[in-house]
């Protein structure tokens, strides 16, 4: 495995291991299973799942099964299986030869069935979904038992079969475990464990019409393939007596023991798949891997090194009590990481032309530039300077404000690297008003950005020379929603919060000529601006397009330094 997140912190699942190792539980193996259903692309959220689960097995010399719980064909597609192996390895995590479909056990599952019902344990219903959710009762009222309840035995065990060979129609008949229709949980209260569904199935066809739920088919899964710990998100704490119910009543090879810890919940971000789904059905995004989504997807094409979100989740830490994780830190994570190994280079986004009119017409000086002030061993690479050159149209403003440092009329700058410039003329567009080029002079002596007498500058633009640059089509992202908390009202439409500004796509911009070529998903830190990624959908024609990864400003230290405070 190549994790290098950060030194483990003891949480309390680490705790129960440790002394499940100690007390030779399960003969002293730790087995432990990610199992994402196949209806969507995973999120950050499944990340932490993932990093839990297959660091925890990792660390105690044992493994993490990949295991698709595809219990429901309806919502689930081949497409989605590929994208979640993907995402997995891409995180850094092997399950080797550990991959499980529930669909596998559907036979076992099937056969498990019957012996529920031969005990007494299950009966086939056939209310009406409306009429089993009425009598289903209430928190408060205890339900009612269904009429068919004390079915006998043998007429079950007729109708089952039946159901499995296409008798029903949908809906006709369920499969229901008989526990307690007065219990205060109420999903003890006669849960359904198989519904008739005339679906084609991903991977078994035809071959069903009788599909499990997943409260049935999930801890049978575990149990079947030998799982110890089986960890699951707080909103299935409820869940665990049926969990354990059903273990209990079949002759399964071992009872796994279901541990509860919080999801991940992030600001501004939306983490369910029916609603990110809805964010790609309606166009809100290019797709599921478009760089604003909070899927694993969208953030590899993003830029965020699959190191930086390993780090972000050792970080978040492992919990029982529910919380929301500020974007700020994963932000970060992902800051730190390419702080450390994206190499510097100078990007104008939004060109502005300058001429340096005592610079020669035919001249060109190649200057030395660091690649990464954190890292010598980077090196440094050079960089052409001529008399025509672009900078950033934000760095020039003809009535500067007072805390406006950079280059205005008479006013001298250093360019990186290069020399001093000091704006002698304003170039304007006789028809808009607008600028269009700065006239400039520049100090020979000043050469590398330092000037001999001493003199100070208050300001250090970036450049390019404008014949030698790479043109580049750059995409800015904001927050894809505008709401701190977009899960906090679960009834509100999400889709109210989706910011209309969440893209802004640059087209002229020009680069270094060194970028020329540069590789899909290769990483810079544009100078002063950000990190930045090659996408690699979209750059496939040739024509260079970057994605911002992240900006400079780092809001997250910030928040920290105020919390010290
Ligand atoms: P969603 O509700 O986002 O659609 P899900 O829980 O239905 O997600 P599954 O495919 O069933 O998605 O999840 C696979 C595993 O990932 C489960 O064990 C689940 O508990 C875990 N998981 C899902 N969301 C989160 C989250 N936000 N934080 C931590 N773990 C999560
Ligand atoms: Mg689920």
């Amino acid at each position: 495995m190549t994790t290098n997140a950060a030194t483990p912190s003891p949480n309390f699942i680490r705790q129960i291991i440790a002394e499940d190792l100690k007390a030779n539980k399960n003969n002293g193996r730790v087995v432990t299973r990610f199992p994402p259903e196949p209806n969507g692309y995973l999120h950050i959220g499944h990340a932490k799942s993932i990093c839990l689960n297959f660091t925890l097995a990792a660390e105690n010399q044992g493994v993490c099964h990949l295991r698709f719980d595809d219990t429901n064909p309806t919502k689930e597609e081949v497409e989605y299986v590929e994208s979640i192996k993907e995402d997995v390895r891409w995180l850094g995590f092997d399950w080797g030869d550990k991959l499980f479909f529930a669909s596998d056990y559907f036979e076992q599952l099937y056969q498990y069935a019957g012996h529920l019902i031969k005990d007494g344990k299950a009966y086939v219903c056939s209310l009406t979904p409306a009429e089993i959710r009425q009598y289903r009762g209430t928190l408060t009222e205890p339900g009612k038992d269904s009429p068919y309840r004390s079915r006998p035995v043998a007429e079950n065990l007729d109708l089952f079969t039946r159901m499995r060979a296409g008798e029903f129609p949908d809906g006709a008949h369920v499969l229901r475990a008989k526990i307690d229709m007065a219990s205060p949980n109420v999903n003890m209260r006669d849960p359904v464990l198989y519904r008739i569904l005339k679906a084609s199935h991903h991977r078994t066809g035809d071959q069903w019409c009788l599909y499990p739920m997943y409260d049935y088919a999930h801890p049978l899964s575990d149990a079947i393939e030998g799982i110890t710990h089986s960890i699951c998100t707080l909103e299935f704490e409820d869940h665990r007596p049926l969990y354990d119910w059903i273990l209990d009543q079949l002759p399964v090879p071992g009872h796994p023991q279901q541990i509860e810890f919080a999801r991940l919940n992030l600001s501004y971000t939306v983490m369910s798949k029916r609603k990110l789904l809805k964010l790609v059905n309606d166009s809100q995004v290019s797709g599921w891997d478009d760089p604003r989504m909070p899927t694993i997807a969208g953030m590899r094409r993003r830029g965020y090194p699959p190191a930086a979100i390993r780090h972000f989740c050792e970080r978040i830490g492992v919990g029982r009590r529910e919380n929301v994780v500020d974007l700020a830190l994963l932000e970060y994570c992902v800051r730190e990481d390419l702080n450390k190994h994206a190499p510097r280079v100078m990007a104008v986004l939004r060109p502005l032309k300058v001429t340096i009119i005592n610079y020669p017409e035919d001249k060109v000086e190649e200057l030395d530039a660091v690649n990464n002030p954190e890292d010598p061993a980077m090196g440094t690479r050079q960089v052409p300077f001529s008399r025509v050159l672009y900078i950033e149209r934000d760095d020039f403003l003809e009535d500067p404000p007072k805390k406006f440092y950079r280059l205005a009329p008479g006013r001298e700058v250093r360019l990186r690297y290069a020399y001093f410039i000091k704006c002698v003329e304003v170039v304007k567009d006789a028809a808009t008003g607008e600028v269009v080029e700065l006239k400039c002079t520049y100090d020979p002596e000043t050469r590398g950005g330092y000037a001999p007498d001493g003199r100070q500058v208050k300001a250090t633009l970036h450049w390019v020379s404008a014949a030698h640059t790479c043109p580049a089509e750059v995409r800015l992202y904001d927050r894809l929603l505008t709401k701190p908390d977009p899960e906090e009202d679960k009834d509100a439409d999400f889709m109210a919060f989706v910011n209309p500004n969440s893209l802004e796509v640059l087209k002229s911009c020009r680069l270094e000529p060194g970028l020329a070529g540069a590789a899909p998903g290769s990483l810079y830190q544009f100078e002063r601006q950000g990190y930045f990624c090659v996408d690699d959908k979209d750059s496939a024609s040739g024509a260079l397009v970057f994605n911002r990864t992240v900006t400079l400003k780092d809001p997250w230290a910030k928040i920290q330094k105020a919390g010290q405070k």
